[in-house]
């Protein structure tokens, strides 16, 4: 079997009959299959362990903002001693022990941290840092700031508030292509990218940004986006394309899953984003389908998909679809 296919045989009694050709004597006749590429990416991986780690030594442990945009996992992690707190209330603690998640903190935090003698536990993913500190080389090498330093991405998104952080705040946001329109293309650009924006997106800026920019001023751009998420789009096409219902796991909070269930949408329409297992509904499987996919984003845990998979199994087992709609 594929590295990236477990299949689950489905047996349905209520529902033989319904499967067309897939139907055996034994009423075995449709398949579920869990995307083993989806799933947490590196950086939500370390930073978890990193939790759980801390947690283990037995002393309180807060985490600044959700460790991950999952509430199931937020909660997992919750049970074991995480203290899940907000920039507020971050700035009225002391002495304590806080987590950096893998978005990232601007400059402003590391300094509360120190002034409230917090102990930061570090668990910013690595290629977030290494563009934090690519953002603030480029601003420092410009001390007159008439370079505009050019970020897509999402408005007000932690990774991002990080990242305008390197510049003192002067950096500017485009959440859209057609947002770059509104640059000043007088002065020079150094256009950079959150994470987990879409290639095409970064294209098409780079792109109208080329055709606009006055030959007195420069454009220099890093494509950042990350590859876990970026890799994962012509994947999680395939993968949709293939099955005849998709659930696509993810918290309603993610950017990525945003992403990847729109890639699943456009090539499949019988795409369903879901957060958790309870909202998995009987007609999502009318008409009823030869095969099931289920898949998530670099946010949403294995157990969980896991978990939806028995929830489909109990609904295919127990429910007469035709009866429920
Ligand atoms: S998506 Fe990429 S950059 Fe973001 S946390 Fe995961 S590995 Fe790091």
């Amino acid at each position: 079997m594929a590295e990236n296919q477990q299949v689950a045989q489905v047996t349905a009694p209520s529902l033989v009959g319904r499967a067309g050709g897939e139907s055996s004597g034994g009423g075995s006749f449709g398949s579920i299959e869990i995307d083993t590429g989806s799933g947490f990416c590196h950086g939500v991986t370390r930073a978890i362990g990193k939790a759980e780690e801390e947690l283990q030594q037995g002393q309180p442990l807060y985490c600044l903002g959700d460790i991950v945009h999952n509430s199931r996992e937020v909660e997992r992690l919750s049970q074991l001693g995480l203290v899940t707190i907000d920039h507020k209330e971050f700035s009225q603690l002391h002495d304590a022990k806080v987590l950096l998640r893998a978005h990232g903190e601007p400059p402003s935090t590391y300094s509360q941290a120190e002034q409230n003698h917090i102990t930061v536990v570090d668990a910013t993913c690595p290629v977030v840092l290494h563009l934090q500190d690519r953002i603030r080389r480029e601003y420092e090498s410009d001390p007159s700031h008439t370079r505009q330093i050019v970020i897509f991405g999402k408005r007000g998104h932690a990774e991002v508030l990080g990242l305008v952080g390197q510049t003192e705040g002067t950096a500017i946001v485009i959440e859209k292509p057609d947002e770059a329109s509104q640059l000043d293309f007088q002065r020079d650009i150094a256009l950079y990218s959150q994470t987990t924006k879409s290639l095409e997106g970064f294209r098409q800026i780079v792109e109208y940004i080329r055709e606009h920019i006055s030959p007195n001023a420069t454009f220099t751009y890093a494509d950042t986006i990350c590859r876990q998420v970026a890799n994962r789009m012509p994947h999680i096409r395939e993968f949709a394309a293939r099955h005849d219902v998709v659930l696509f796991v993810s918290g309603h909070k993610s950017s990525n899953g945003r992403v990847l269930f729109g890639e699943c949408r456009t090539v499949n329409e019988r795409s369903f984003l879901i957060d958790s297992p309870t909202e998995i509904e009987a007609s999502f499987f009318d008409p009823f389908p030869h095969s099931i996919g289920i898949c998530g984003a670099t946010s949403t845990p294995k157990w969980l998909m896991e978990l939806c998979r028995e929830r489909v199994q109990e609904i295919l087992k127990d429910v007469n679809i035709s009866s429920a709609l």
